[in-house]
């Protein structure tokens, strides 16, 4: 292989390169990973918010239980009170009485409350349950969205070393002179400025070659540039 197919490869080699750097950047699993990571720490903040309400739950509960012990306590006084038979007059026998039946509405109304507590209780331990197993879900996702997005990566980056080693072989057998001109000449045809002939076409820049070009080509040694972009022409 001449030292001008060999340095068209080297270009060929470092194209595929910077086209795999731009892709490692843009792959669409970076973009689906940071959406899912965002969605499972919305889904463990909703988890840990369910179970701070099932502990204010649970002691709003508590509360209300005491409460109505306290209440009952007071009522079997009353009750006691009212049929003790201690001579009282009517009028406190009266007093008494209503008493022991307000304190008997406030029972029943806090034994209503605490059941709806405890009914509040349940569905809070259901909203618990489901919240952790959303988490927990949406949590093996990303693991498993992870562990395929390394793959993928590290498929990209075994190809880019391999490319790397080829780069260098190449490089050492291409003279200074021609990788000078190479590298000077890139810039300006973004990254190509080598071309082949394609059916008697630039590959640089798509237009047809004159036969007068094609035959000087096939001369050794020859220096030969598309008479459009300027390309440098590679038998
Ligand atoms: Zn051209």
């Amino acid at each position: 292989m001449s030292e001008l197919q060999n340095l068209y490869k080297l270009q060929q080699i470092e194209l595929e390169l910077e086209s795999l750097q731009k892709s490692i950047k843009e792959l669409p699993v970076f973009a689906e990973f940071k959406k899912l990571q965002a969605e499972t720490a919305d889904a463990k903040e909703a988890w840990a918010w369910a179970r701070t309400k099932l502990d204010e739950q649970a002691k709003r509960i508590k509360r209300l239980e005491l409460d109505l012990l306290q209440t009952e306590a007071e009522q079997r006084q009353a009750q006691a009170q009212l049929f003790s038979d201690s001579g009282q007059t009517s009028k406190e026998l009266e007093q008494l009485g209503r008493r022991s039946h307000a304190l008997d509405c406030e029972r029943r109304e806090k034994e209503d409350m605490l059941l709806m507590a405890m009914e509040g209780q349940e569905n809070l331990t259901q909203t618990v349950q489901q919240a952790e197993e959303h988490y927990r879900a949406l949590r093996a996702k990303l693991r498993q969205l992870q562990k395929a997005g390394n793959a993928e990566i590290q498929s990209i980056k075994n190809r880019v070393n391999d490319l790397e080693l080829q780069r260098e072989q190449l490089q050492k057998q291409i003279s200074e002179a021609l990788l000078g001109e190479y590298r000077r000449q890139r810039p300006r045809y973004k990254g190509n400025p080598l071309a082949h002939l394609e059916n008697d076409c630039c590959s640089g820049c798509r237009v047809i070659v004159f036969t007068g070009l094609k035959s000087r080509l096939k001369q050794p040694d020859s220096k030969v540039y598309c008479e459009n972009c300027g390309r440098r022409l590679v038998p």
